[in-house]
């Protein structure tokens, strides 16, 4: 989708700190991390949110690579016993990006108030 930055980071037009990626997700550090550990699982095709994601006939294939990938960072960021996975649906939940990502978040301890 034109003038979408997680479009552009999952077509590598723009650098990302990649952590892992499979043939639908790409998983990148986030920008502002909140916590020790932040990474935003991503799905390589455009879907606005999950509500969307889930409306598609696709969603029995990304789901899974989804559930891979966040088994997979939380390995190789080595917080397997420790970690949130936070995904804001719509503005009024805080969502501010709208390509469709989960939030890993760990390495630490961690606070209810987080995101
Ligand atoms: P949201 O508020 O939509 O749930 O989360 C958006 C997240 O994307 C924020 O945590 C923000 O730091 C991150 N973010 C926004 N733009 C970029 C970017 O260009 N690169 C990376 N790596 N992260 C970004
Ligand atoms: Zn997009």
């Amino acid at each position: 989708m034109a003038d979408c930055i997680f479009c552009k980071i999952a077509n590598k037009e723009i650098d990302s700190s990649v952590v892992y990626e499979n043939e639908h997700v790409i998983a990148f550090q986030d920008a502002n991390p909140v916590a020790k550990v932040h990474v935003l699982i991503v799905p390589k095709v455009h879907f606005a949110n999950i509500y969307d994601l889930g409306k598609s006939e696709q969603k029995d294939e990304i789901m899974p690579a989804i559930s891979e990938a966040i088994s997979k960072v939380a390995e190789i960021c080595e917080t397997e016993d420790c970690f949130r996975i936070i995904v804001n649906n719509g503005e009024k939940a805080g969502q501010t990006v709208f390509h469709l990502h989960f939030h890993l978040i760990g390495g630490q301890e961690l606070p209810l108030s987080l995101l």
